[in-house]
């Protein structure tokens, strides 16, 4: 047993004495102080604390005059639990109930005698680990996701209620939208972290700034988790987002007037792959290819043929609202075919590059419940915040030879300064994709998806491509039930259930009202429900769109729809 001590001059003399009688069992480590001249409480706290947050210590003893502020101390850390001991009962209790692992005693209170009875008994019992301590425990380091906000409420109240605002819309609304995700505490720590406050434009141990080394490990970590993550040969990490990332590979390895093979966007492409309204689609030529009518499905061999009749200088797979896996291997058969055409016409053409954007479905890859690009494409883009769950940003992983090019095109290609604290989110949300828990994480997401869409289809509703392997899919509400995809997603919201209209392949209804909706289970099995709640959920949507007038239907599911998100606590 490892046992931290901290305490002030008002506790110097007991800490000293309880420092010698513990030594003879267990190993202590002494913070201080050092001697009876006055000094402050708060600085032997935190130098125990962090010793008991690092895992350096099990257990902390605190000891000032009354207690008390060595008591606010320590429970201003997220991890320590700080209980102020007066008797032995209570110092079994607080660790048999709530776990403490910091133990607080007033010298002005009790004596030495007292004071090493109620430190044994607090350091010789166990926590119970009863369902009911588990739970509330789990409350507290949660406190409602509100203490990580509340320094906001002195110093800006509107902003402050504006993330409330947020706080209480994922605790008591189902989020179903395919490209969103609930990131975890780790994640936002990290992010919202005082490396914010650096710049270092460059790369590590190559910046145009001094004082780099904290951002130089922070960002190498991030880097090397992601190569591993993927299997990748390289990576960069400073992309403030998905489209950044799409720039700066199309910045890599394009001229402007290239030729880009995509996805149109109504088909369920994404902006930056071509849109008109889009960088990408005022700098290049783009070709769009579609689905196929009749399944809804990328026709391999439909966009084979259009590659060897464009030969586009890059052919671009990945999408933001496509429910069906995509076949990587055949996808690069036609990128070396459409090369040895170009050769063919001229043995100078540098050929067709392979570029896959999997934004949406990178936690997926990341935990195995859909096939991998990195194998196989030259360039692989995506954002951190979908299913991957990290912070918002954007991420490029690329083959060796295009490791320069790529590390120039984003800077000093396209951006200044990465955003190192969002950096940090992304390594930590790189440690956690490669956990075992997120591999069933990812499992899960499918399962959910398949059970809620199933659901909604034996209800009579056309899935579009008749149903999904992924974490998304979309319903035609249009032919289903002759209403827009825009109000049928305000019905829904009505309810506490929060979807996006969308385009499905070849929409006779604009953009902005649609025929379909797309859903997706990303957010939810976050919060940790299975199929079973899936299932229900997918009832309610149905209930509701059979008669998007019927506002009792709504109200009746806004009531179950809070009811049943309370029982799954967002992280
Ligand atoms: C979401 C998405 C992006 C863009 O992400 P931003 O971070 O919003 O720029 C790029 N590509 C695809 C396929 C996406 O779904």
């Amino acid at each position: 047993m490892k046992i931290v001590f901290g305490a002030d001059h008002g506790g110097y003399e007991l800490k000293q004495a309880l420092v010698a009688e513990f030594s003879k069992t267990a190993e202590t480590v002494d913070c201080g102080c050092g001697g009876k001249d006055s000094c402050d409480y708060p600085d032997f706290a935190d130098d125990a604390c962090e010793a008991l947050i690092e895992g350096r210590a099990d257990f902390a003893i605190l000891v000032c005059t009354t207690g008390e502020g060595m008591s606010m101390s320590a429970n201003r850390f997220h991890g320590v639990r700080a209980a102020l001991c007066t008797d032995a009962g209570t110092a079994r209790s607080t660790r048999a109930h709530n776990d403490a692992n910091a133990l607080v005693l007033g010298a002005a209170n009790v004596s030495v005698e007292k004071a090493l009875e109620i430190a044994r008994a607090f350091v010789e019992t166990p926590f119970s680990a009863g369902e009911r301590h588990v739970r509330r425990i789990a409350k507290i380091d949660r406190a409602k996701r509100l203490a990580e906000c509340s320094a906001l409420a002195e110093y800006d109240p509107e902003v402050h209620a504006a993330v409330l605002a947020q706080i209480r819309q994922e605790d008591t609304e189902i989020n179903l939208i395919a490209s969103e995700n609930t990131s975890s505490r780790a994640v936002r720590a990290a992010s919202g972290s005082v490396l914010m406050n650096k710049y270092a434009e460059g790369y590590p141990a190559h910046r145009w700034y001094s004082g780099c080394l904290p951002v130089d490990a922070v960002e190498e970590l991030a880097r090397t988790r992601a190569c591993a993550l993927f299997g990748a040969e390289h990576a960069n990490v400073q992309p403030h987002c998905g489209s950044a990332a799409n720039m700066a590979v199309y910045l890599a390895c394009l001229e402007p007037g290239d030729k880009i093979l995509s996805l149109s966007l109504d088909q369920g492409g994404h902006l930056s792959h071509g849109s008109p309204v889009n960088f990408s689609g005022k700098l290049y030529k783009i070709v769009p290819y579609t689905t196929n009518r009749e399944t809804e499905r990328i026709d391999y061999g439909e966009l084979e043929k259009l590659a060897l009749a464009e030969k586009p200088r890059l052919l671009l797979s990945g999408a933001s609202a496509y429910p069906r896996s995509l076949d990587f291997k055949r996808i690069r058969e036609i990128v070396d075919k459409t090369t040895a055409a170009m050769k063919a016409e001229n043995p100078d053409s540098p050929g067709c590059i392979m570029m896959v954007d999997m934004a949406h479905i990178a936690g997926l890859v990341a935990g195995g419940a859909h096939e991998s690009p990195v194998p196989y494409a030259d360039f692989v883009t995506t954002t951190t915040h979908k299913t991957l769950r990290g912070p918002r940003g954007g991420l490029v992983l690329c083959k060796k030879e295009w490791a320069k090019k790529l590390d120039s095109a984003v800077f000093p290609g396209m951006q200044g300064g990465p955003l190192e604290n969002i950096i940090a989110g992304k390594a930590v949300c790189f440690k956690e994709a490669a956990s075992p828990e997120f591999a069933a994480y990812a499992r899960q997401v499918v399962a959910n998806c398949k059970a809620m869409c199933e659901t909604i289809a034996s209800r009579g509703y056309r899935i579009v491509s008749g149903g999904t392997d992924n974490h998304l899919f979309l319903v035609d509400v249009k032919s289903s039930k002759g209403i827009t995809g825009k109000d049928a997603a305000a019905a829904l919201d009505a309810a506490g259930i929060v979807v996006n209209k969308n385009t499905i392949p070849f929409d006779s209804e604009s953009p902005f009202r649609t025929s379909g909706i797309r859903i997706g289970t990303a957010s939810v099995t976050t919060r940790g429900m299975k199929e079973e709640e899936c299932r229900k959920i997918g009832g309610w949507i149905a209930d509701i769109l059979d008669d998007i007038s019927d506002l009792s239907v709504q109200s009746r599911v806004k009531e179950l729809a809070a009811a049943l998100t309370a029982g799954f606590p967002v992280p």
